[in-house]
């Protein structure tokens, strides 16, 4: 695809412009222009009350829309423990100073006074699906005639003996937030001799080319700022799972000498006294070890008693994407990363996602059908270098035969190499996607 093609298709979904008006038909006053006031539609016939759980990208986005399409009848009500939010995406960048967590950070704000979303800073402790009730940890019960949910991941529990202290130095850093400030100084303390290791998960795991980009991120910032220094890359895959052709190519020409990448090595244990990682392939020695975990859905879903988590041994939440309504009740749909389908856990499907979820939504509280051939679409963006980036792009449409959502054209298409023009229009597209999310 060509980069300025690539480009604006982005920036139109991105923005909800053109694909949103061709898709779901909904009439949005000044759509032209995101940041200046919208004006909520009162006459839409939609009514009901929605809670939304979980103010990432998948809910924010979920709740932003339920208003703009929905109108004054829909009570949207997002419930999100933090009043902050990190953006995960451009997180690695935080690592190495390029970025700060204050530059990655998002607010509720905007969603309360431009859209009318109630915006509850709590948490949802218990979900009944029958009574249709949610029970936040203050203890509050609260009623819903549909309900979102959008908790993102959890981890499994990785084995690591030592000392509590340095048990405490192994971090995944793969929710943006206080993690990530500390690999950020556990990275800036190393020198020329030291070995970062990073240990990807197998998948289904967060953000398919997030691992090796933070290895290209911190192997460029080794050989620039510390004149050395090695990254080891323990993929517990078969392979690079995302944009193999640029990674492979970061790999054994743009950061050659500093990153070995290992396939197949599953992490067993690891001894955070000696700085070794077992795996079931051999043992490696580092100064900096990032771990991250097994990836499942958030605790509220796999924790809920209700057998939400019913997909991939009750790991991740089955739902028909049509709808993003639970196979297992109705009235709940669940979105983001926790969802389990045939499209990647990433920032930009999340927020695609959200919005095919708010339009079956409106159209169900109409009485109405829902859209039968909904269409997403994911991006990625991958700083290779301080000045240089990747991309990969796939767009995905409702197959009614499989009933899941499959790519289109070739699949997944990604650049051709890693550009000064990429890192630019990488900035856009952030800038973008947010705006759309948050904004
Ligand atoms: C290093 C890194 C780089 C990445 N880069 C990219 C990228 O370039 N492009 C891309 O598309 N994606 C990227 N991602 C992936 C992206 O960040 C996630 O896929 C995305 O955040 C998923 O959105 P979500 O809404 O499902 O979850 P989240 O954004 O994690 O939001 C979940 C929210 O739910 C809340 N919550 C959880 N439990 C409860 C509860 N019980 N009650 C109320 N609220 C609750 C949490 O507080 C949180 O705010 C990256 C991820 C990482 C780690």
């Amino acid at each position: 695809m060509k980069r300025r093609v690539f480009i604006n298709s982005l920036g139109a979904s991105a923005l909800g412009l053109g694909i949103m008006q061709d898709t779901f038909g909904h009439e949005i006053n000044e759509v032209n222009n995101i940041h200046s006031l919208i004006q909520i539609p009162g006459n839409t016939t939609a009514t009901g009350r929605v809670i939304v759980i979980g103010g990432g990208m998948a809910g924010t986005t979920a709740a932003k829309y339920l208003r703009l399409w929905g109108g004054t009848g829909v009570e949207v009500t997002l419930i999100e423990p933090n009043a902050t939010y990190y953006s995960n995406i451009f997180s690695n960048m935080v690592l190495v100073g390029e970025r700060t967590l204050e530059q990655l950070s998002f607010n509720y704000n905007l969603l309360r006074t431009k859209y009318g979303v109630s915006v509850m800073q709590n948490s949802v402790t218990g979900i009944n699906p029958i009574g249709k009730t949610v029970t936040l940890n203050s203890g509050k019960v609260l009623q819903y005639d549909k309900l979102v949910i959008a908790p993102g991941i959890d981890f499994e529990p990785i084995q690591i003996i030592g000392s509590a202290i340095n048990q405490s130095k192994i971090v995944h850093a793969w929710k943006a937030g206080q993690q990530t400030t500390y690999l950020k100084n556990q990275i800036q303390a190393m020198t020329n001799k030291d070995t970062f290791i990073i240990a990807i998960p197998p998948k289904p795991y967060r953000c398919p080319p997030g691992p090796y980009e933070r290895a290209c991120i911190v192997a460029d910032y080794l050989k620039r700022v510390k004149g050395g220094g090695k990254v080891i890359i323990l993929d517990a895959n078969p392979s690079i799972q995302a944009e193999p052709e640029n990674f492979s190519n970061a790999f054994n020409n743009t950061h050659k000498g500093i990153i070995t990448y290992v396939p197949n090595a599953t992490l067993i244990s690891i001894d955070a006294d000696k700085g070794l990682v077992n795996t079931n392939i051999g043992t490696f020695s580092g100064k900096v070890i990032n771990a991250i975990p097994i990836h499942k859905a958030g605790s509220l879903i796999t924790n809920s008693g209700i057998g939400l988590a019913n997909a991939n041994n009750g790991k991740w939440a089955g739902v028909n994407v049509l709808t993003y309504e639970s196979t297992a009740y109705e009235s709940i749909h669940i979105i983001g990363d926790a969802s389990s389908t045939t499209q990647p856990k990433a920032g930009h499907i999340a927020n695609a996602e959200a919005k095919v979820c708010a339009d079956a939504i409106i159209h169900l509280l109409k009485g109405e059908s829902v859209n039968p051939s909904p269409i997403t679409n994911s991006a990625c963006f991958t700083p290779i270098t301080k000045s240089t980036a990747s991309w990969l792009s796939v767009v995905f449409r409702y197959d009614p035969i499989t009933k899941t959502m499959v790519p289109t054209g070739s699949g997944v298409t990604e650049s051709l190499g890693a550009t000064k023009d990429n890192y630019d229009d990488m900035l856009k597209w952030f800038s973008n996607l947010m705006s759309d999310t948050f904004a």
